[in-house]
């Protein structure tokens, strides 16, 4: 019997208890799950961001730390955790992904705010262009962005993809290096980037000034991708016709704040997609038994790299 801390929020105790247990003992792992063991009996963390576990020190037989979220750049950079760092790929997550990112595309590219704002008696008709006719960037091709790459490829859009290191994605143009190269002439620009020291501010005034005039930013990756300053001033200048924003630096984005009231930014509450427990539970369970097992552990973070 392994000795698992569940630290999150206690609203999710009910959520996963039940299903990680279940999970386990598929693979033959029985756990003793529990909110409260004390910190040198633990031998793994399932850890989602909570008040309660900052430092990690007093875990001193812990083998390893598994996160129920995708996003790890509250917790990679902390110093107390010497145990390796799991973020989860969730197969659940990744489609809520597709289906958020898809439908923002697709409200933007068929102006649906027009349709549904301007219900005044005017008949105009404006056909909007083809998906074919509508370049499209992605920043990020990790799990989350290739694929949604891969999805708006299927609807017809011409995809560019941008990430660190080079990769090859059927029907996808990617791109390493410069990111204004990558958003060159781009009409919409989908951030699916985690946040490190290196990919804060990346969406900044020449990356904006590099896409189409009136080009429309959707943002499900993190807050701080985006310098906020120059986006507000890309809007009120009309570089930028649209931002929908799903993360902010400060969450929940506050009520005073100049999104909230802009004419040309929809505000969602970091909702784009979450991880889904049954689905998620695989990957926790898969985990410990690899580690258990002593076999190389998935969705390892590199925490020189910070995701
Ligand atoms: P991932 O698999 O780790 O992919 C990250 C991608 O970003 C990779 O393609 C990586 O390039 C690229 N990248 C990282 N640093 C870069 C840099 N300096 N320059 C260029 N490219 C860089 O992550 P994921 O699972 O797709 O998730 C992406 C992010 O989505 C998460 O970190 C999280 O912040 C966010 N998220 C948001 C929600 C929400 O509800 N809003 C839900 C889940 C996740 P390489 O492939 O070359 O390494």
């Amino acid at each position: 019997m392994i000795n698992v801390l569940f630290s999150a929020r206690p609203q999710l105790w009910d959520t996963y208890h039940d299903l990680l247990i279940e999970a386990c003992a598929t693979k033959g792992i029985a756990i003793n799950l529990g909110t409260d063991i004390p910190a040198e009996q633990v031998d793994y963390i399932i850890f989602a961001p909570n008040p309660t576990l900052t430092d990690f020190t007093p875990f001193t037989r812990c083998k390893a730390v598994l996160s129920l979220w995708a996003g790890v750049e509250t917790i990679a950079p902390n110093a107390t955790l010497s145990q390796p760092l799991c973020r989860l790929v969730d197969t659940g997550l990744t489609q809520g992904m597709i289906e958020w990112v898809i439908g923002h595309v697709l409200r933007h590219h068929l102006g649906m705010d027009q349709q549904i704002k301007n219900q005044n008696g005017e008949w105009a008709p404006v056909a909007p262009p083809l998906s074919k006719d509508r370049p499209v960037t992605i920043l990020g091709l990790g799990e989350l962005g290739a694929a949604c790459a891969k999805a708006l490829v299927q609807l017809g859009f011409p995809i560019t993809g941008w990430s660190r290191t080079p990769k090859s994605i059927d029907g996808v143009r990617c791109l390493s290096g410069s990111p204004a190269e990558a958003l060159k002439d781009a009409q919409i620009a989908v951030l699916l980037l985690p946040l490190t020291s290196q990919t804060e501010n990346i969406l900044n005034a020449d990356a904006m000034a590099a896409m189409a005039k009136g080009a429309f930013v959707i943002n499900p990756g993190r807050g701080a991708l985006i310098d906020d300053e120059a986006l507000l001033a890309a809007l009120n200048s009309g570089q930028i016709g649209h931002a929908t924003l799903d993360v902010f630096r400060v969450e929940p984005l506050p009520a005073d704040h100049a999104y909230w009231a802009h004419p040309n930014v929809t505000v969602t509450p970091h909702i784009a997609s979450e991880t889904r427990p049954e689905t998620a539970v695989e990957q926790i369970a898969e985990n410990l038994r690899r580690a258990e097992a002593g076999e190389p552990l998935l969705n390892l973070v590199d925490r020189t790299r910070g995701y």
